[in-house]
C-alpha cells in the first residue's frame, strides 16, 4: 500500500519511455521514505562515498520497495568510485566477481552491494584488444563491463521502477525514467525499447514476472506483449544463472502467482519442459499437484520456515515422470528399475536448462523413492522408514500426492497415524495391515512367465493420464 504522503504528491505527466538525461527530482516532502526506515549501515557507505567526492546513491529495489512500504530485502548502492576506489574507503570490502566487478562491504551480517555506475554496452562497439563481440547474435549481451556516468547507469537499468537513485543527504530521489509514475500506477515498464531490452537479457521476462507478483503490478502492455514470441531465448541463458532465477521466482513467498503467470507469458514451459507436458496431457492432477506445492512453500515462508528447492522441484518434475515409466516399460524395464531410470533421465535432462546442483538432486531422488517405500509397511519396514532421515520429507510429498486427487488407498492417514500411535498400537496396525492388505506385505516374487506389468500409480508413482 503506498503511504499517504506518497498518494498525495502529483506525479510528472512526462510518460515518454526514454530515460530523460535530466531527472525529474523529489526532494523530502515529495516522496515517503524517511531516513529512519534505511539500514544504518547502507547510509554509512553513501556518506563516506560522498564525502571522498564520488556520487553516490541508494539505488533499485531498496528504493522502489521503500516507496511501496515494503521492507526491501537488501540495499544496493551505486557510485561514481570504481570497484578499487570504493575497496579503498573501507576496511570491511571485498571486490567480488571477474566480470561484473561489485563490492561488497561487510557490517556484521549485513552486506551493503556497491555497484560502479555502469553504461550500456553501445551495438557494435568492440572492446580494443577483443576478438569478442559484446553482444551475439540475437542481441544477447555478453559483457556488462563498461563503466559510465549516473545517467547512463539509469539508462541501462531493467525496469523504470528499479531505476530511482535516493540520496540520503538530501533525502532527495532522482527519477530518471518515470518511475515514481509508474510506481503509483501499479506498473512494470522495460526502459526503453522492450523487444531489445529482451533480447540483451531474456532474464529480464523472469524478472518481469517475479516482481509482477511480488509487487502485485500489471506487466505494462508494450513490455508484455514481445514476451510470450521471446520465451524461447531462455534456453540460451546459463543453466547456473537460470537455477538462481528459477530460485528467485519461487522462494519469494508469492510462487502460486509467479507460476501462474510463468504459464500465461509461455516460459514455465521454457524453464520446465517435461513439467509443461505433464500439464497438456494431465491437466488437472498436475497443475492442482504443483499449486498446492507452491501454495505450501508460500505459507511456509510466510510463516518464517524453512523451505527446500529439492522438495519444489521434486513436486515440479513428479507430474513429468509416469510418461516416461510407461515408455520404458514398453521397452520391457521392470516397474522399479523403470521407474529409476525414468527418475534418472528427467533429472538430468532439466539439469541441461536449469542446473540443479547435486545438493538437491540428490535429496529429489530420495523424495521419490520414498514414494516407492511408503506402501511397503510389513515387518519392521515402518519403523526403519520411520528413522529415515528423507522420511518426512516423503511422507509431505505423499499429502501432497493425495492433495492432487492421486488415489494411494488412504496410505497418508495411516503414516499419520502411525507417527501418533503407541508402540502397542503401532504393532496392531502392522498386524492389521498383513491380515487385511496385501499390498503392505513385501513384495511376492511373481511367478516366473508372468508378464504383467505394475501400473506406475501402484508403485508410487502418479498414474499416468489417460491417453498418455
Ligand atoms: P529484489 O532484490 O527485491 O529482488 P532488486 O530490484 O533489488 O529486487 P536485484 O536483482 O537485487 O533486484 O538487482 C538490483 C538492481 O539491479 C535492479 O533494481 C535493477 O536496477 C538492476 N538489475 C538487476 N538485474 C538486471 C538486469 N538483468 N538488467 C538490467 N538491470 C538489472
Ligand atoms: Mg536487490
Amino acid at each position: 500500500m503506498l503511504k499517504k504522503l506518497f498518494k498525495s504528491f502529483r506525479s510528472p505527466l512526462r510518460r515518454g519511455k526514454h530515460p530523460h538525461s535530466t531527472p525529474e527530482v523529489l526532494n523530502s516532502s515529495q516522496h515517503p521514505i524517511n531516513r529512519g526506515e534505511i539500514s544504518r549501515y547502507a547510509i554509512s557507505v553513501v556518506e563516506r562515498l560522498q564525502h571522498a567526492g564520488y556520487q553516490a546513491y541508494l539505488v533499485g529495489g531498496c528504493v522502489r520497495d521503500l516507496l511501496l512500504d515494503i521492507d526491501p530485502k537488501d540495499f544496493d548502492v551505486a557510485t561514481s568510485a570504481t570497484p578499487e576506489q570504493v575497496r579503498a574507503e573501507f576496511r570491511n570490502a571485498r571486490v567480488i566477481g571477474r566480470r561484473f566487478k561489485l563490492v561488497h562491504v561487510h557490517f556484521g551480517r549485513e552486506i551493503i552491494e556497491v555497484a560502479t555506475f555502469r553504461a550500456n554496452h553501445p551495438e557494435g562497439d568492440e572492446e580494443e584488444n577483443s576478438n569478442l563481440s559484446s553482444r551475439n547474435e540475437s542481441g544477447r549481451i555478453l559483457r556488462d563491463n563498461v563503466y559510465g556516468s549516473l545517467e547512463n547507469d539509469a539508462q541501462r537499468r531493467d525496469f523504470t521502477i528499479n531505476a530511482l537513485y535516493y540520496d540520503p543527504a538530501t533525502e532527495r530521489i532522482l527519477d530518471y525514467a518515470n518511475g515514481v509514475h509508474d510506481i503509483r500506477n501499479h506498473l512494470i515498464r522495460l526502459i526503453g525499447d522492450p523487444t531489445q531490452r529482451y533480447q540483451e537479457d531474456p532474464v529480464r521476462m523472469l524478472r518481469a514476472v517475479r516482481f509482477a507478483a511480488k509487487l502485485d503490478f500489471d506487466i505494462e502492455k508494450h513490455s508484455a506483449a514481445p514476451i510470450y514470441k521471446l520465451a524461447p531465448m531462455l534456453r540460451d541463458i546459463p543453466s547456473a544463472r537460470l537455477f538462481d532465477e528459477v530460485l528467485k521466482l519461487f522462494l519469494a513467498g508469492y510462487a502460486v502467482y509467479t507460476y501462474e503467470l510463468l504459464v500465461d507469458y509461455g516460459l514455465f514451459g521454457q524453464l520446465f519442459p517435461a513439467s509443461a507436458a505433464a500439464l497438456k496431457h494431465n491437466p488437472d492432477y498436475t497443475d492442482c499437484l504443483i499449486r498446492n506445492a507452491l501454495a505450501n512453500t508460500d505459507l511456509r515462508i510466510q510463516q518464517g520456515k524453512t523451505v527446500t528447492p529439492a522438495f519444489l522441484f521434486a513436486a515440479l518434475l513428479w507430474p513429468a515422470l509416469p510418461a516416461r515409466v510407461i515408455k520404458l516399460q514398453e521397452r520391457g524395464l521392470p516397474a522399479i528399475p523403470a521407474m529409476q531410470e525414468a527418475a534418472q533421465q528427467l533429472i538430468s535432462e532439466q539439469c541441461q536448462l536449469i542446473a540443479v546442483p547435486k545438493r538437491f538432486t540428490l535429496p529429489i531422488r530420495e523424495i521419490w523413492d520414498m514414494q516407492e517405500r511408503l506402501p511397503r509397511r510389513s515387518g519392521k519396514r515402518s519403523d526403519l522408514l520411520l528413522e529415515n532421515p528423507r522420511f518426512r520429507a516423503g511422507y509431505d510429498f505423499l499429502l501432497l500426492r493425495e492433495s492432487a486427487g492421486e488415489e494411494t488407498g488412504g496410505l497418508g492417514d495411516w503414516w499419520t497415524d502411525y507417527q501418533d500411535a503407541s508402540d502397542s498400537e503401532r504393532r496392531g496396525m502392522i498386524r492389521d495391515l498383513s491380515s487385511q492388505d496385501d499390498s503392505a506385505a513385501p513384495r511376492k516374487r511373481r511367478r516366473s512367465g508372468s508378464k504383467r506389468k505394475r501400473a506406475p500409480g501402484a508403485s508410487g508413482a502418479p498414474k499416468p493420464a489417460a491417453g498418455e
